[in-house]
């Protein structure tokens, strides 16, 4: 898929409407459509990026960014003392349905161990 069919790229210009986070030069976050848990954050590149199979040496900081930033938020939104969860689907097994990178912010409820999706 090219960036111009891109659901995410889309969300990044505007043009489908998103509940906006947290923003900068590199990076993009918003609330999950349909959320696994009370808080439920997606943290994207704006750099087309379809999946962690596709990453450069370059994008080494954009990453480093989106991690960040996960901290951040967490603690804007008042999750991080009880904790919460980062994910990155990646392809077919890894259950990955948006082929643009994006870092999962899951928290404000107790989640499951293990493989389980939260
Ligand atoms: P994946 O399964 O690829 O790791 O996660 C994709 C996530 O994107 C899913 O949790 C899904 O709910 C979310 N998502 C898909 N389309 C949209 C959208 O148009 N807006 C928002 N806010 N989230 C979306
Ligand atoms: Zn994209």
């Amino acid at each position: 898929m090219s960036s111009k069919d891109c659901i995410f790229c889309k969300i990044i210009k505007g043009e489908i409407k998103t509940d906006p986070i947290f923003e900068n030069e590199n990076i993009f976050a918003f609330r999950d459509i349909r959320p696994l848990a009370p808080v439920h954050i997606l943290i994207i590149p704006k750099k087309h990026i379809a999946s962690m199979n596709e990453l450069g040496e370059k994008d080494k900081l954009v990453l480093g960014d989106m991690l960040f930033c996960a901290g951040e938020i967490a603690k804007n939104l008042g999750i991080a003392e009880k904790g919460y969860k980062l994910l990155i689907r990646t392809g077919l097994n890894g259950g990955q349905e948006v082929p643009h990178i994006h870092l999962h912010l899951i928290g404000g409820a107790r989640l499951s161990e293990g493989i389980h999706p939260v």
